[in-house]
């Protein structure tokens, strides 16, 4: 009894003070360590490259095309212009040396500012996360196609919450943050998950993607290894990106 009197003592003091067994910390505990000191980087403007956060991975910040290569491993033949990187009609896509997993990413791309062609033919590239999922990069401004092929779409699955686009020949920018799947036993365990601000405004707020982008069917998962390329889609028009960054996010 005067044991049990002294756990229920010690929980009772524990809980007054804040303390659950889930939570390490006290309120306001100044032995908490502190956060990582990170300097924020910047969009580009006309006249400067835009610049990663001081703890990001920078994949492309104007200057060459180093992180680069075709999906082969070969070289690629997208072009570097004025401090982007230029698709090139038929050169395929363009695939990054390096592999990510989970990741926050941040780009920045430029339809043509001369509109020719519409729906699908209006400015598409794409962004493709480990290679498998595709975020749609389309002229949408005052172009229709179905929706879950408008820029900024999870492509063949889910259109973005509002059209955010900008006009042909303006920049635009993506924030993704993106989970990578898990599979087990050649099954999805834990599919993949996306949050995206396309300009700055919110467009999918932790969707659930539902496999990897195909074209004309549905989604499905196929299991693959925890890292794959970050890669640009050749669709045959010429879209410019600049300032690619990653900062790589643990499951
Ligand atoms: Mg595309």
């Amino acid at each position: 009894m005067k044991r049990m009197l002294g756990t229920f003592t010690i929980l009772a003091v524990l809980a007054t003070i804040g303390i659950t067994a889930e939570q390490v910390w006290k309120v306001h505990d100044m032995d908490r360590p502190r956060p990582k000191v990170v300097t924020p980087g910047d969009w580009s403007t006309a006249d400067k490259a835009g610049t990663a956060p001081s703890d990001a991975i920078a994949l492309f910040d104007g200057k060459n095309l180093d992180e680069w290569a075709a999906t082969d491993g070969s070289p690629t033949k997208w072009k570097l212009v004025n401090g982007t990187m230029e698709s090139v009609e038929k050169a395929g896509y363009i695939s990054t040396k390096k592999q990510f997993g989970s990741m926050q990413l941040h780009l920045e791309w430029q339809t043509p500012s001369v509109v020719k062609g519409d729906s699908q033919g209006r400015g598409n590239s794409g962004v493709f996360l480990m290679g498998k999922y595709e975020i749609q990069v389309l002229d949408s401004f005052n172009n229709d196609t179905y929706p879950d092929g408008q820029a900024s779409a999870v492509y063949g699955q889910q259109p973005p919450l509002v059209n955010a686009s900008r006009g042909p020949g303006q920049w635009q920018s993506y924030d993704i943050v993106f989970h990578r799947p898990t599979f087990k036993d050649g099954k999805v365990q834990r599919p993949a998950t996306v949050t995206i601000l396309h300009n700055g405004v919110l467009v999918h707020d932790h969707y659930t993607i539902m496999g990897s982008t195909f074209h004309g069917r549905p989604a499905e998962y196929e299991p693959h290894g925890d890292k794959g390329p970050l890669q640009f889609q050749d669709h045959g028009n010429p879209v410019h990106f600049r300032n690619v960054w990653v900062r790589e996010l643990a499951d």
